[in-house]
């Protein structure tokens, strides 16, 4: 079996034990209902908006610390009284019939006991990227979420982009030979003036670029390569020290795959970044943006190029989101479930064990 078909099974093995409770309601004539919890930026001008573009969602509820943003949400959307929570009490949805799925939104260090509550609750968890703040936390999700048999998918939009999914494919058919490196390139230019609250900036919250971007080097480098990378080297740099204390602005890190493939990463807040080049024995292709909300496009060495479109933002978080109710109505596993997310985290935990380290190689559990 090879090394790519082992995970499939593996990963149909560990959505098998999260199938939906509720399966004879479950049919892909149901849109599900699904509560937002974080209405910050990226509920607010992404996935608020995807919702109302989806076949298979509508929006059903609101979690919110905040209450001066639920009048306007109600406004938009039409969610009733009854289905707005706040923090301490959105274990209250374990009430709501209408609620099938939890998309959790907030900052990183919010992801896992959020997850918990949702799962407890006994429904579906969709969380952002970065799955959570460490592996360990990761693992407590996953397992969370298969005690209460319901599904656990991470928010990897990418997985959902059609030139991204045909990277996925030629790693697989390996059209210009075998993969022998890669770059990958992910970062934004944030904080001109610096900022008072910024989680991003905040180590408590799971600030810093790697957790924001370096995940889309990461996840590309996996996905690109089929691969599992078995170590790590990583360095950061900080220029502006007045802005970022114990956070990464820039971190540079290599990845070391099984076959001497190397993956070449960097990832910023202190430089826009986007681009996923991939050598082979016989060429080269690459995507450039590769990690854009749209307007992903790229090209190869024989002439190739990588055009299809899912559409303008914010269509791919609507195909994100469909996908992910498609595989809690037909009970299979998620394209990007739990695992996906906790195998990055095991990269950014030895990332920064390297980091820590200067740069030594730190090899990334298994
Ligand atoms: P944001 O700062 O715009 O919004 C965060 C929200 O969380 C706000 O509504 C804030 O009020 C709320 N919040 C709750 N507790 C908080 C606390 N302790 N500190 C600060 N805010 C708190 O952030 P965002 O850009 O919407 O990001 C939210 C999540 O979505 C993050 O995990 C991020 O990585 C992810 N994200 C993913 C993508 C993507 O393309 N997949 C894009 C942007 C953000």
């Amino acid at each position: 079996m090879s090394r790519r078909r082992a995970l499939q099974s593996l990963a149909l093995a560990g959505a098998a034990a999260a199938l939906p409770r509720r399966t004879a309601a479950a049919t892909p004539a149901r849109r599900l209902g699904v509560a937002l919890v974080g209405l910050g930026g990226y509920s607010t001008d992404l996935l608020g908006p995807a919702l109302r573009l989806t076949r298979h969602c509508r929006l059903a509820g609101l979690v919110t610390g905040s209450p001066h943003k639920i009048a306007k949400w109600q406004e938009t959307y039409g969610v009733p009284d009854a289905a707005i929570y706040g923090y301490d009490d959105i274990h209250r949805i374990a009430d709501n019939p209408d609620i099938d799925v939890v998309y959790i939104a907030t900052p990183n260090h919010l992801h896992k006991p959020l997850t918990l509550a949702a799962a407890n609750a006994g429904k579906h968890v969709w969380c952002e990227k970065p799955m959570a703040m460490d592996a360990g936390e990761g693992e407590a999700m996953i397992r969370a979420c298969r005690d209460n048999r319901v599904q656990l998918a991470i928010g990897y939009r990418m997985q959902h982009e059609p030139n991204s999914r045909r990277f996925m494919e030629m790693a697989r058919t390996q059209p210009f030979g075998g993969i022998v490196q890669l770059r990958a390139d992910a970062g934004w230019f944030g904080w001109r003036q610096g900022a008072d609250d910024a989680w991003r900036l905040d180590p408590a919250r799971g600030g810093g670029a790697m957790y924001d971007m370096g995940v889309y080097c990461v996840n590309a480098s996996r996905y690109s390569t089929g691969l599992e990378p078995v170590a790590v080297r990583a360095w950061d740099e900080t220029t502006r020290r007045d802005i970022f204390q114990g956070v990464d602005e820039t971190m540079r890190f290599t990845l070391e795959f099984p076959g001497d493939i190397t993956a070449a990463c960097v990832t910023s807040f202190g430089r826009d970044l986007n681009t996923l080049h991939v050598d082979c024995e016989r060429g080269w292709y690459e995507l450039s943006p590769f990690q854009s909300y749209d307007g992903n496009v790229g090209r190869a060495s024989d002439g190739t190029r990588f055009t299809a479109q899912l559409g303008a933002s914010p269509r791919m978080q609507a195909e994100q989101m469909d996908q992910d109710a498609l595989a809690i109505l037909e009970a299979r596993p998620p394209r990007a479930p739990g695992e996906e997310g906790l195998r990055d985290m095991r990269v950014l935990d030895a990332a920064f064990a390297s980091v820590r380290s200067g740069g030594e190689r730190v090899r990334i559990a298994g």
